[in-house]
């Protein structure tokens, strides 16, 4: 099957076209045919289109809405002179797989989409009010451009942490206000540390039942995952995405009586307040600078830059605050597993994250932590390493094909 994954954020969509199915599943044959990104929809639109490893297509183009978005991908995919192998008309797409965010305790796994699911999303809409509208849109411009029949699949960011227990999702909070509300940890990223995790088997040759590691996305957005058995016990994530590490643009843990604090001091709303928290702070806060971590580097190891050193810095700390955090509740960890755009592609970050844990059993070896960049999946520790620390690239768009694939074919769900 050609399944084409959609993944929808406020002014942007992201798409592949990857080649799979039960037999290619099986074999861990997948194939990527085409790829893209649009970015800000709602006015001149970046446009990057590629076929398989051929050389990007880049350009810029007026783009009003999603609709618009996807009708320009969707004309590219089917002009001729683009050429992506196995696909000449719409009827070689055969399914279309969406990333959507939130799932709330509804969805517990990738479901194929009716109006009772897109009802479901909607209603978790309250939870997700940057996220659940812009993949609503994805969903309603697929269905009206590749017609009621194409079959189309949810997959949900929170759905892979379904397993966590109360103990570790409820907020201490007044219980009314979880029975009332579902006011609770709900967890994100969740295809990436279900992909770290799978890829973390299949490298060691280890069964779910026994896989029991510590799984840390760093990308603009920034997840740990304590993973038991297979399933997510743990995740620092919470309610919404802005809960526990430091981020590009957001504080990540803070105690929210600053919020109050803010609106007194600065007569500012909580809109605002949040806009600071979700745009403004983490990395880009505390350097104020940049959000993103190449220029921190380069503004640190150049110029000394204190506060872009401040940021790298606390950073790491909180990095390492939930992975020792996670080893206590997991009783030890079988191996840490690095995932996203830092986390592949930044050995200082990760050596600054796990350097002084060799009393918890973990050694990074600097030679091997030094080649593993741009997308090659490793062991960085070094042999006597009583924890094995992996960088494993991640990749949510071939879980959400996969998925699109099991849901429509109704094959089993793997965790
Ligand atoms: P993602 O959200 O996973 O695409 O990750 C994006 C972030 O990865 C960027 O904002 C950068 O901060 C970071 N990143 C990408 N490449 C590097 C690199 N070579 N060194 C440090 N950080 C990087």
């Amino acid at each position: 099957m050609n399944v084409f994954v959609l993944n929808c954020g406020s002014s942007s969509l992201k798409f592949q076209i990857i080649e799979t199915d039960a037999d290619l599943i099986e074999k861990d044959a997948d194939r990527q045919l085409a790829k893209g990104l649009i970015e800000r929809i709602g006015s001149e639109a970046i446009v990057t289109l590629q076929v398989g490893d051929n050389p990007p297509f880049r350009g810029a183009q007026p783009l009003r809405d999603h609709k618009a978005a996807l009708a320009h991908v969707i004309n590219w995919v089917m002009a001729p002179e683009t050429h992506i192998p196995g696909i000449s008309g719409l009827s070689d797409i055969h399914a279309v797989g969406h990333r959507v965010v939130h799932g709330a305790e509804r969805f517990k796994g990738s479901h194929l989409i009716d109006k009772s699911v897109i009802a479901g999303i909607q209603e978790c809409i309250d939870l997700a009010p940057l996220h659940n509208p812009a993949n609503l849109k994805g969903i309603f411009a697929a269905i009206e451009l590749f017609g009621p029949a194409m079959p189309q699949v949810a997959v949900f960011d929170t759905a892979f942490h379904s397993t966590m227990p109360e103990t570790a999702y409820l907020y201490a909070l007044p219980y009314q206000l979880y029975r009332r509300f579902k006011i609770r940890k709900y967890g994100f990223h969740g295809t990436s540390h279900r992909y770290v995790a799978f890829r973390y088997r299949k490298l060691t040759g280890k069964q779910r039942k026994e896989t029991n590691i510590i799984t840390v996305h760093l990308g603009n957005g920034c997840s740990a995952c304590a993973i038991r058995g297979g399933q997510s016990v743990d995740t620092s994530m919470g309610m919404t995405p802005l809960e526990g590490l430091m981020m590009g643009t957001r504080s990540g843990d803070i105690d929210p009586t600053v919020i109050e604090f803010l609106m007194h001091k600065e007569g500012t709303s909580v809109d605002e307040i949040f806009s600071t928290l979700n745009k403004r702070s983490g990395l880009l806060g505390i350097s104020g600078l940049t959000n993103d971590m190449r220029d921190l580097e380069g503004e640190a190891e150049e110029h000394q830059d204190r506060r872009a050193i401040l940021a790298i810095e606390m950073f790491c700390y909180r990095v390492k605050k939930y992975i020792g955090g996670y080893m206590a509740i997991l009783n030890g960890t079988d191996a840490i597993c690095f995932a996203g755009g830092i986390g592949e592609n930044a050995p200082g970050i990760r050596k600054r994250i796990l350097g002084n844990m060799e009393w918890l059993g973990v050694e990074i070896d600097d030679g091997r932590n030094a080649k593993a960049i741009r997308g090659r999946e490793m062991l960085i520790s070094s042999d006597t390493s009583r924890v094995p620390v992996y960088v494993i690239p991640t990749n949510e768009e071939l879980i959400l094909a996969r998925d699109t694939v099991r849901a429509v074919k109704s094959l089993p769900f793997p965790g």
